[in-house]
């Protein structure tokens, strides 16, 4: 075959291929447009998924009759004019290839009137040479119908999915772009019954109520609110809380300028940010907004514009990093921001929280059922008796303990009800941080045994610990082989000072063997640190007495993270005083 130009028709089928995978993506172009044009109000009516019927109405500037047919043209847009333009775009459209290639690929039908134009005018997107537009009854504002979708690619078609499957994807477009824009009134009907209706949420607690419809009230009510801005950056928007993590990414809405966006980068540095504080596996949940100059920004970097490129990309990484992991480490009891878990989302527990609940069934060694909280943390300065509480001062966040439930659990009444606080979950995360912040500033102080300890081990495990021992001795242990199949061990970290400290090595190594380790030097440690503050951490059925539950709760108030342990499981519940009302049917 001799070389030939392609007809039009066909440019625009294979342009097709890049940005028309199925009705998700005409959605997705035609309300990026309508939110081009400025419209506030965008009405959408789908069928069959998409595959029959999606039209979108808006109430944007319109377009001028006259531009009618070249906005169907390819490689024709009034979005950019140079290449300076192109470096620079504030709006979500620019390649000018939407119209044409769903036309190419649907019958399409374009109904428009500008602002200034006394009727509307409507063309069809079919390529017959004659066509023009003919007036036609409209408000201000566009409406683009597109009828049987791929019905002349047959081949395409056949990639499409059942009804419910697209009418999914289509959803969960229209999802993302109504949390780009709370400003808009969005509504969406499927087969003739209404599946969304968003006001415009101008203030703060509408858009709340956006936000809770559409990704769900447990994720507001377990979500911290952000916006912080640094270097010409500004991040805002909601973090999940760590105990409200998800076993799949399915929560995670990144928006960089309002065009939503995956990124790399984003997902890395958020990652980064929840490292310590998440359940092994477990995702977090966010619905962030990243705001920058546009020029410093690539949004030309994918077909249907789903990845964005930063010119700067070190600065943005660290400063979304530095962030998230600064307000998660405010995320502690009396946290403005923090809301009440309500009780219905307490129980059942996920099935990842669950594997770990053996904990709370450990047989516990005599020694350590002996050490009293208090003594494990000399310093620990408690909290005034109880016959100060009617003081004038503002009562803690937590309040004050008024008994300890089953070894495990420690009630407290504070101003606004009940607390619940699971005491190992807590210990554990309020050790985890001495020993971090102690790792950080001196390194783990150790302190002698009286009598050192040689525990047998198997003889990978000694070969192990020897290859180690600086891991050890920066964890503030001091261990060493003394034969084939055992080990001595001659200080443990002053912290867990009490604690039993063979009890302890097995533990860490068991730990270190299963996680393997290959991970950095640093991360290792983290773990290990963690490790070492789990099992060196109060265990269930100690009794404390209510000095020592007090002197708890206001380290949790002071502990960084201390909403959650070190797997992400939630410390302590609230029980609003108004739930507890609702129990016993008290009106008000
Ligand atoms: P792009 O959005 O990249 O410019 P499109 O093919 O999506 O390309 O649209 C072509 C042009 O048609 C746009 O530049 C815009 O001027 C006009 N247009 C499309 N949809 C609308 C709309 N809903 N309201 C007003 N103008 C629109
Ligand atoms: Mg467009």
């Amino acid at each position: 075959m001799r070389i030939h130009r392609l007809n039009p028709q066909l440019i625009s089928q294979i342009a097709a291929g890049e940005v028309v995978e199925r009705p998700a993506s005409v959605v997705k172009e035609l309300l990026e447009n309508s939110l081009d044009a400025g419209a506030t109000r965008i009405e959408l009516e789908v069928e069959h998924g998409g595959v029959r019927l999606i039209r979108i109405h808006d109430n944007g500037s319109g377009i001028h009759k006259d531009d009618l047919l070249l906005a169907l043209s390819s490689h024709a847009t009034s979005k950019i004019a140079s290449l300076a333009d192109l470096e620079r775009i504030a709006s979500l459209g620019f390649r000018g290839e939407a119209l044409p290639s769903i036309a190419s690929v649907s019958r399409l039908t374009l109904i428009s009137r500008a602002t200034g134009q006394d009727s509307g005018w409507k063309l069809l997107g079919s390529r017959e040479p004659s066509h023009h537009p003919i007036p036609i009854a409209h408000p201000v504002g566009t409406t683009v119908e597109v009828r049987d979708l791929f019905f002349n690619t047959p081949a395409r078609r056949k990639f499409l999915r059942g009804e419910r499957t697209e009418f999914g994807h289509l959803e969960d477009v229209v999802k993302r772009i109504a949390l780009s824009r709370f400003d808009v009134e969005i509504k969406l009907r499927h087969n003739q019954r209404p599946v969304m209706l968003l006001h415009p949420a101008n203030v703060y607690t509408e858009q709340e109520q956006r936000l809770a419809a559409l990704c769900g009230r447990a994720f507001r009510e377990n979500a911290v609110f952000l916006d912080q801005k640094a270097a010409g950056l500004q991040l805002w928007g909601w973090i999940g809380l760590p105990a409200f993590s998800r076993s799949q990414a399915d929560l995670q809405y990144f928006f960089v300028n309002r065009r939503m966006a995956r990124d790399k980068l984003a997902t890395h540095a958020v990652r980064q940010a929840y490292q310590d504080v998440l359940y092994q596996g477990r995702y977090p949940a966010f619905v962030l907004y990243l705001e920058l100059d546009p020029s410093l920004v690539d949004v030309n970097a994918h077909p249907a514009k789903h990845e964005v490129r930063f010119r700067e990309s070190r600065l943005v990484h660290d400063f979304l990093f530095h962030t998230l992991h600064e307000v998660l480490a405010q995320v502690r009891p009396g946290t403005p921001a923090l809301p009440a878990v309500p009780p219905t989302l307490v129980t059942p527990p996920d099935p990842a929280w669950c594997s770990h609940s053996e904990q709370q069934a450990m047989p516990l060694p005599v020694q350590e059922q002996m050490i009293a909280y208090a003594g494990v943390h000399p310093e620990t300065d408690p909290s005034p008796p109880i016959a100060e509480q009617g003081s004038a001062e503002e009562p803690p966040p937590l309040g004050y303990a008024v008994a300890q439930l089953h070894g495990i659990y420690v009630l407290a009444e504070n101003a606004a009800g009940l607390v619940l606080v699971d005491m190992h979950a807590a210990h554990e995360r309020i050790t985890y941080e001495r020993l971090k912040t102690s790792l950080e500033q001196e390194g783990i102080r150790s302190q002698p045994l009286l009598v050192p300890i040689t525990v047998t081990l198997s003889r990978r495990e000694v070969q192990w610990v020897e290859e180690r021992a600086e891991l050890f001795a920066n964890m503030g242990m001091e261990v060493a082989p003394l034969g084939p199949e055992t080990v001595i061990i001659r200080r443990i970290p002053a912290l867990l000072a009490g604690a039993d400290a063979a009890q302890l090595l097995r533990d860490v190594l068991a730990d270190l063997l299963t996680h393997g380790t290959s991970t950095r030097m640093g991360e290792t440690l983290y773990e290990t640190l963690s490790t070492l503050a789990c099992h060196g951490s109060v265990r269930a059925n100690r009794q404390l007495t209510l000095v020592e539950m007090n002197a708890l709760l206001r380290d949790m108030e002071r502990t960084e993270r201390s909403g959650q342990c070190n797997h992400g499981r939630p410390t302590w519940v609230q029980f609003k005083l108004e739930e507890l009302d609702k129990l016993f049917l008290r009106g008000r």
